[in-house]
């Protein structure tokens, strides 16, 4: 299994769900499986007691998950059926090492974050993530995994260090982090500003994660000086460095990805160019 995480930094709301969502367009174009995992680090098991009005609509699937509506974008992106699993929480995650915990299966070890609720985050992710959800047989090619939040959250941290290891054990070549940052542009200087990018980046690593890829949304086309900015200062290729700006209509972004050869830099990435095709978008 070959994994895509996107994570966001700087401010909420900046599109991960629509980027994730677009990057599984392009890579589906290009003849892959696609399956996706959103993890929200929220207590709440699930979004059905969630207001709509704080939260956004809830998503129901198929199965009856009430889930959250980045869901729904996967679901009509990627031409999909998900599960509730697919939507992970920190609830979902706490009450399934709890329940374990009250039937002595940790065998009167010291439950912990680490390695009991990480461990239970990897191994959710790499059971659900082998779930057809294509109507095909047999697991997908490709699963995307959004991290919801902004990296340095306190309530994100279990997963982070979870994707950390996860990361780590499946190694280089089936692993892919995006990390969608904001980059501002100051009124009075009229400068697209990439310093909320490093620092939000400087803070994954801190957490003992770099990102391959970094997806720069901004009201407008990155310029050539700031792409090159971000890559001295964020160690990203200027390939690498993907422009999202703000489009009228959210099905402009694969096409805006496929502009910009992002699903050939993917799937260079993670060692895929041999078996994909070149993509058809129509
Ligand atoms: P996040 O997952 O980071 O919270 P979402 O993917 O839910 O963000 O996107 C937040 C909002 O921004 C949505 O309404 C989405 O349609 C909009 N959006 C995302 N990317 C773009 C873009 N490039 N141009 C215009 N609107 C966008």
């Amino acid at each position: 299994m070959k994994y895509v995480l996107v994570t966001g930094g700087v401010v909420s709301g900046l599109g991960k769900g629509v980027t994730a969502s677009s990057i599984g367009v392009v890579l589906k174009a290009c003849g892959l499986r696609v399956t996706s995992i959103k993890i929200d680090p929220y207590l709440n098991t699930d979004a059905g007691t969630m207001s709509p009005f704080e939260h956004g609509e809830v998503f129901v699937l198929d199965d009856g998950g009430e889930v959250d509506l980045d869901l729904g974008n996967y679901e009509r992106f990627l031409d999909v059926t998900l599960t509730r699993d697919n939507n992970i929480t920190t609830g979902k995650i706490f009450q399934s090492v709890l329940e374990k915990e009250r039937k002595g299966d940790y065998l009167g070890k010291t439950v912990q974050v680490v390695p009991h609720i990480t461990d239970a985050i990897k191994n959710w992710i790499e059971s659900v993530s082998v779930i057809p959800v294509d109507g095909k047989d047999g697991p997908a090619d490709v699963c995307v995994i959004e991290l919801g939040g902004t990296v340095g959250d306190i309530e994100s941290m279990p997963f982070i260090e979870a994707l950390r290891q996860l990361f780590f054990s499946v190694g280089q070549d089936n692993f892919c982090l995006v990390h969608v940052s904001l980059i501002p542009v100051l009124g009075v200087v009229g400068e697209q500003k990439t310093k909320p990018t490093q620092h939000s980046v400087r803070e994954l690593r801190a957490l003992g994660l770099t990102p391959h890829f970094l997806a720069c949304r901004s009201s407008e086309p990155l310029l050539d000086s700031a792409k090159q900015k971000l890559s001295q200062f964020c160690h990203v290729p200027v390939c690498n460095i993907l422009n999202i700006h703000d489009v009228p209509n959210i099905w402009h972004i694969p096409l805006l990805l496929r502009s910009q050869n992002a699903h050939d830099a993917i799937l260079k990435h993670l060692n895929l160019l041999s078996v994909a095709k070149s993509p058809n978008l129509q």
